[in-house]
């Protein structure tokens, strides 16, 4: 049976599926119709949970310290809080329902009330109830924290995945993702891109998929279920033809990015992940061009330190050896998310408090992240780059915060490095103040992801809109071709870190409009090497 998505990631993979359920979704168990023993369910899984998280906490102790350690402490607290026992112990009862249904509608019930508080430490709470609700209803439902993934890669098929969801699940463990709702500019889609897998969204597969054989195509877009055995040879011909490219491809490696008629352009890599960075090395990327610091620390249970940072950043400036290493500053909000920064909810968090707008009323949060990049530019090439500047103010503030943070590293004697200073164009404000925006900084990386969201008011993320959703409509050319004028003018290097950048149809089209740089995805470093090098602009 054949079924036709949306194409996000290239590639093919042949393999047993998975179906992921989110925990709220798989909370619908139904009673035993015997209230006593849902009792006795929930009680023994508060048990478990107390063990879990007790280890947990002298985990974290030993190797984060007393302050990491702190959240499995808050989350023992709660489990043991005898009001909350008491709800969901008359909910069971009350409505006859399962100990799973009455956690999800206990933490929903107290998530309402806390999420929405003005008081900062109530809101933390909320965020706490969710989590420790999760752990009941998995230990209840027998699962391990990550869905209970079989031993072998899976083809994973979910309704919806966020980012946090699929690095926990780990790329080693999944072969592909195919989902039912989701875009390919979501970050999920660009960490999925990052992993090297091939990815659909916009499938409905069948109630029963679960365990049946598929083949993914991520090329065109379409999944086979139960292929047959001309099938399942056809494509693992296909994946062996994609492993000869890839060789081709890495012939490359050593090899400058230049166009036929002798101008160079450096090909960085985009990451999200300590871990991604052998892989910049092994497709020789000229840098990181772009690392989202925001995904390294979602699957922390709280906010890391100035020290934490420092030592991840110090590695892989190490690890570069030399090479180009563009740090961009928390950008969390929207579809990133990180339960300890309690973010309340928005109507409209697309337009809403993230990126630079959350590190400026959060210098308790900012500073530390600075003074670690300054910190760690003593051991490779680092520059800063801030997301979703939207005015001249924003770019004066953050220059007031460097200069107070290098006064306070100046006073406190702890050795730093100047960094360049770059801006993300990712809004048409910006693109609009480009000129004024350059003079005051060294470098421009255009986001073209949210730069299209903004142009074409349309939501990145709801597939729904993919149609309307078009990085190449002409307004957003408009605005890159505006933005690399004016950057130009104002004296700084225009490159582009959003998709748009490993687009091989439209690297031509950016060169004649002058683009200094491109950052990709790993994985299409090379593929674009190759581009770049049959290009030659003394054409027409
Ligand atoms: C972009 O918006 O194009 C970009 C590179 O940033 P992100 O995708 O992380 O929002
Ligand atoms: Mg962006």
């Amino acid at each position: 049976m054949e079924y036709r998505g949306k194409k996000v990631s290239d590639g093919i993979a042949i393999g047993k599926i998975f179906v992921y359920h989110k925990w709220d979704e798989a909370a619908h168990r139904k009673a035993s119709g015997d209230a006593e023993t849902e009792i006795a369910r929930f009680v023994m899984a508060g048990e478990i949970a107390e063990k879990q998280l007790k280890a947990l906490y002298e985990k974290a102790k030993a190797e984060a310290g007393e302050e990491s350690a702190a959240i499995f402490q808050a989350h023992l607290t709660l489990i043991s809080d005898k009001e909350l026992r008491k709800h969901v112990e008359d909910l069971i009862r009350d409505k006859g329902i399962s100990a799973e249904e009455a956690i999800a509608e206990d933490g929903d019930h107290y998530l309402k009330m806390l999420i929405s508080s003005q008081d900062e430490l109530l809101r933390s709470r909320g965020a706490d109830i969710k989590d420790v609700s999760r752990r009941l209803i998995r230990i209840l439902k027998g699962e391990d924290g990550h869905g209970n993934l079989p031993g072998d890669p899976v083809i994973l098929f979910a309704e919806e995945l966020l980012p946090s969801e699929l690095m926990q699940l780990g790329s080693s463990r999944v072969l592909s993702v195919v989902t039912r709702y989701g875009s390919p500019y979501s970050h999920t889609s660009i960490l999925a891109r990052a992993m090297h897998i091939p990815v659909l969204t916009g499938v409905e597969l069948p109630r029963d998929a679960d365990g049946r054989t598929a083949v993914v195509d991520g090329n065109e877009g379409i999944l086979l279920l139960d292929p047959d055995e001309r099938q399942l040879s056809e494509y693992a011909k296909k994946q062996e033809e994609d492993g000869r490219q890839e060789k081709a491809y890495r012939e490359l490696i050593g090899k400058k990015s230049v166009t036929l008629d002798g101008k160079e352009l450096p090909v960085y890599a985009n990451i999200g992940s300590v871990s991604e960075v052998s892989e910049v090395l092994s497709c020789d990327a000229e840098g990181i061009g772009l690392l989202r610091s925001e995904f390294l620390f979602s699957e922390a249970s709280d906010y890391p330190g100035e020290e934490e940072q420092y030592r991840i950043y110090k590695e892989v400036a190490e690890e570069m050896g030399g090479r180009q290493l563009v740090i961009r500053t928390l950008d969390i909000g929207a579809d990133k998310q990180a339960n300890y920064f309690h973010i309340r909810e928005e109507d409209n968090p697309m337009m809403g408090y993230r990126g630079i707008r959350v590190s400026l009323d959060r210098p308790d949060i900012f500073k530390p992240q600075l003074r670690a990049i300054y910190r760690a530019a003593w051991f490779g090439q680092i520059s800063v780059l801030f997301p979703m500047i939207s005015s001249l103010e924003e770019v004066y503030r953050i220059k007031e915060i460097l200069k107070e943070v290098k006064d306070e590293l100046t006073a406190e004697k702890i050795p730093f490095k100047e960094v360049g200073i770059g801006l993300m164009i990712e809004t048409p404000a910006a693109v609009m103040m480009a000129e004024e925006l350059a003079r005051e900084v060294d470098f421009f990386s255009i986001g073209s992801n949210d730069l299209t969201q903004y142009t074409l008011a349309v939501d990145r993320q709801n597939g729904a809109l993919e149609k309307t959703y078009r990085p190449h409509h002409p307004a957003v050319l408009k605005m890159i071709r505006t933005t690399v004028e004016n950057g130009h003018k104002g004296g700084v290097q225009v490159g582009i870190c959003g998709e748009l950048a490993g687009d091989p149809t439209m690297t031509e089209t950016f060169l004649r409009m002058g683009v200094d740089a491109f950052s990709v995805s790993p994985s299409k470093v090379l593929m674009l090497r190759d581009v770049i090098r049959r290009i030659d602009l003394r054409k027409d």
